[in-house]
């Protein structure tokens, strides 16, 4: 029988793994390809020369959505791909691929939307590429936008301050970078991208307004690595938190606890999860980061995130821990539940 690709093959969680480590990984894995942090390592970003370099192709139905829109969640992303490595993005470069019949108009909406973030975040667009293809071979519009940077002028003051408390060999912050003791921080709500985004879609009507969280987290990231301590960072986009902290549990080979009432969830996210049976763990944010800390430093890099408009609802959420493996969630009501990773996608085609 011939093996045909499925949705769930391409949702951030196992089965979107194994596709790539099965299909992709070993062909591209030649002598050439000798980056300091390679594609192998499935971090957020690629590191080559001191170049830091991420792509990212968004497929997100409908294409306009309350707080955000395909442009916006297209810059924003691999800004934060490449911020969270503990880079500084300096450019962009987009590709539409546009289906023929496709409104014009929504079409400069999208990217006037691109220009107005790129533009915000201080990340300018300076390549791109437009292609048209017959009606029926993509539904509608898709973009794919890449991104480079460079080290961040206050990566290295970080990584000296990680020093003063533990030994730390890492010249980036990569998944695997977390050793026991360190705190995890959340930069703000989980879930809003996911649920807004669905709710739109799927016209449940739910009571509260909600908006995608879409924003730019570079300067975020840069006021984080000026107070230091800072080992490993993420965006908790497809997946959600329950993806990313499992990425850092595996890749550092650490366990990791969380507080479940420390874990900040909106009253809209949890009455719709509530009602659609689905784990806000689970939903892809859009403008969020999860932090690695060493422990001495984590309340001061909580305040200083809380004090940016878009890390107002920080928290500290957690810690590494080697008395056990993977990822252990302290629920509410007193017990224990392993937190997966998650296998699908519990909202497709939200990025
Ligand atoms: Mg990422």
């Amino acid at each position: 029988m011939v093996e045909k690709i499925r949705l769930a093959q391409g949702a951030g969680g196992e089965l979107m793994d194994n596709l790539i480590k099965d299909k992709i990984l070993k062909y591209f894995a030649g002598k050439s390809n000798s980056a300091e942090i390679p594609l192998s390592m499935l971090d957020d970003a690629a590191v080559i020369d001191d170049i830091v370099f991420s792509t990212d192709s968004h497929t997100v139905q409908p294409l306009i959505f309350p707080g955000g829109d395909v442009g916006s969640l297209a810059v924003c992303g691999t800004i934060n791909d490449v911020s969270v490595l503990g880079a500084k993005p300096l450019a962009l470069s987009a590709g539409f691929i546009l289906e023929e019949g496709f409104s014009v108009e929504t079409f400069e909406k999208i990217v006037k939307s691109m220009g107005k973030y790129s533009e915000g975040a201080g990340v300018p667009i300076i390549t791109g590429d437009t292609k048209v293809v017959e009606k029926g071979a993509i539904q509608e519009f898709m973009i794919n936008t890449s991104g480079i940077g460079k080290r961040s002028e206050f990566l290295d003051s970080n990584i000296r301050e990680v020093t003063r408390y533990r030994q730390f060999n890492q010249r980036w912050l990569l998944d695997s970078n977390l050793e026991k003791g360190d705190k995890i921080i959340v930069s703000g709500n989980m879930g809003e991208h996911g649920i807004a985004l669905l709710s739109f879609r799927e016209g449940y009507g739910f009571e509260t307004k909600m908006k995608s969280d879409v924003a730019p987290i570079n300067d975020l990231m840069k006021n984080a690595l000026l107070t230091g301590g800072i080992v490993s960072a993420k965006d908790p986009t497809r997946g959600g938190l329950a993806n990313t902290v499992n990425e850092f549990s595996e890749k550092s080979k650490i366990g990791i606890i969380l507080d479940e009432e420390a874990i900040p969830i909106p009253n809209g996210v949890r009455s719709a999860c509530d009602m659609l049976g689905i784990d806000p763990l689970e939903i892809g944010n859009e403008g969020k980061v999860v932090i690695g800390v060493v422990k001495e430093k984590a309340d001061d890099v909580l305040s200083i995130l809380k004090k940016h408009s878009f890390g107002k609802n920080a928290a500290i959420i957690g810690e590494a821990t080697d008395t056990m493996n993977g990822v252990v969630l302290n629920t509410v009501v007193g017990g224990k539940r392993i937190l997966h990773k998650p296998i699908g996608d519990p909202v497709p085609r939200i990025c």
